[in-house]
């Protein structure tokens, strides 16, 4: 529960991490900041080769500690975690230059001043910034928020969740071996050592979890005017066209499945609902199952594949969704073991428990509706989602779902996959969320970008 140092590594921890801990942590990385040492292109781009060799160095430790946390497999760690956060890291690199280019305005935009001035924009580092994680990609989204924050040239200090703490562990150790430790710290803790730091004034806060935190990250920010940027969730929905043949249901299926069972549902662009028409639902669910046979086998629990449940809070959360509707498949539980095997749902009405609130589980109903249009107005009665999804053969369709509803993100075809595109801004709308990131949006992001106007004196 600790600021961890090179020479203080993460086993040690102080009894209280208080408010003056945290002013005293925040006003050494501001002093740094104040020297310009972050703000050279060469400590950007050394900070950012560092944390490459942090992640491909210590792929193995890395995997064993969120397995540990989440049993996830490491495979998928090295996936979504690992090898995502250091393409991130490398596009980065690539491009780094180009995105911090000084952007000239053309001669024309300047009229009525006088003959040879001159106008553009830059981008110049905030400063300090703080970024908050969450547990359920524990790496990834701890470290590619980092990313963008060093590669604008800040100094940053990381709040791991607590709600994973062998990943959180992992990284105290692991930042400080890596990274500038005068402009770069990780304290660990949970609500106490996040309301110390949320007291401090920073020039950027980037919290990534649930809305209820993000409005609570908002109003300590607000005390300071700092700016926020709130990476948030909320149910995503899934629109699946009438009319597919048998095969491509069976691709739309297990393209579903693969991504909704990923991390036993535990991830904030997860597939939250379907939405169907009464034909095509039954053959979706059918095929869904067969899916799901095809990625665990027939019993999931044994499949080393297979995700849990973070911790018994969120076990006891989910499993009281399962009674929602009626079970097309899966449904089985172990508490002990903290899993909930992958489920469908059908039959379940738009006011059961299981479609008012973000089910962040292994949990999928799927509900029928007449067609687009009562699709359309049934993604429109709730929350902007941070993710929208639709199968469909047809542009008009996929017209309309880009046209009349409003979501952080819109694939066609292929869930979550919009967020591996670099050059795609991460990020939600309304209720999913405010700001984004990755590639050039990290960039802007964790940057000012000032106006500049020189006008010659003669
Ligand atoms: P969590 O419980 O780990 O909380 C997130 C962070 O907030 C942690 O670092 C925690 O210490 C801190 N925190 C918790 N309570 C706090 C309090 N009272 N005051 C100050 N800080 C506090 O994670 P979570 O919120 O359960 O994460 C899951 C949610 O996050 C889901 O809603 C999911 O959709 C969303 N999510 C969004 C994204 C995205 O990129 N948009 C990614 C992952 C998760």
């Amino acid at each position: 529960m600790t600021e961890t140092t090179e020479t203080d590594q993460a086993t040690e921890t102080a009894a209280e991490f208080t408010a003056e801990d945290a002013a005293a942590l925040v006003g050494r990385l501001r002093a740094a900041f104040r020297t310009g040492r972050t703000k050279p292109l060469d400590w950007r781009v050394r900070q950012l080769t560092r944390l490459r060799d942090l992640l491909t160095e210590n792929r193995e430790a890395i995997a064993d500690a969120v397995h540990a946390d989440l049993h996830k497999p490491h495979a998928e760690t090295y996936a979504a975690e690992v090898d995502f956060t250091v393409r991130e890291i490398d596009h980065t690199l690539e491009n780094l230059p180009e995105w911090l280019s000084p952007q000239p305005l053309a001669a024309g935009a300047l009229t009525g001043l006088p003959d040879g001035s001159t106008a553009g924009t830059r981008y110049e580092p905030l400063g300090t910034v703080l970024v908050i994680a969450p547990w359920n990609y524990p790496v990834q989204l701890l470290l590619a928020p980092l990313a963008g924050a060093l590669a604008a040239g800040n100094a940053v200090l990381l709040k791991p969740s607590e709600v994973t703490p062998a990943t959180s562990a992992a990284m105290a150790a692991l930042v400080p071996r890596y990274l500038d430790p005068d402009a770069v710290a990780v304290v660990e803790g949970g609500v106490p050592e996040t309301t110390a730091l949320l007291a401090q004034r920073y020039d950027h806060i980037f919290y990534t979890g649930n809305g209820a935190v993000g409005r609570i990250v908002m109003r300590a920010a607000a005390e300071h005017l700092t700016p926020v940027t709130l990476e948030l969730g909320g149910k995503s929905p899934v629109f699946v066209d009438r009319d597919l043949d048998a095969a491509t249901v069976a691709a739309v299926a297990a393209r579903l499945a693969g991504a909704k069972f990923r991390n036993a549902g535990q991830t904030c662009v997860a597939p939250d609902y379907v939405l169907t028409d009464p034909k095509t639902a039954p053959a979706l669910v059918r095929a869904l199952g067969e899916a799901v046979a095809e990625l665990f086998g027939a019993d999931p629990q044994s499949s080393p594949a297979y995700g849990r449940i973070v911790n018994q809070r969120h076990f006891d959360r989910v499993a009281a969704l399962l009674g929602s509707g009626t079970t097309a498949f899966g449904g089985r539980t172990d508490r002990d073991d903290l899993y909930i095997e992958p489920t469908a749902l059908t039959g379940v009405r738009p006011d059961e428990p299981v479609m008012l609130e973000e089910i962040f589980g292994p949990v999928l109903p799927v509900l029928t509706v007449s067609g687009l249009d009562e699709a359309i107005e049934f993604i429109n009665d709730r929350d902007k989602p941070l993710a929208l999804y639709g199968f469909t053969e047809d542009d008009t369709t996929r017209r309309r779902l880009a046209d009349e509803t409003s979501s952080g993100g819109l694939g066609f075809g292929l869930p979550m996959a919009h967020l591996r595109v670099s050059e795609l801004p991460f990020g939600g709308v309304g209720e999913s969320g405010l700001g984004s990131y990755h590639g050039p949006y990290s960039i802007a992001t964790f940057s000012h970008r000032k106006a500049r106007l020189d006008v010659p004196l003669g």
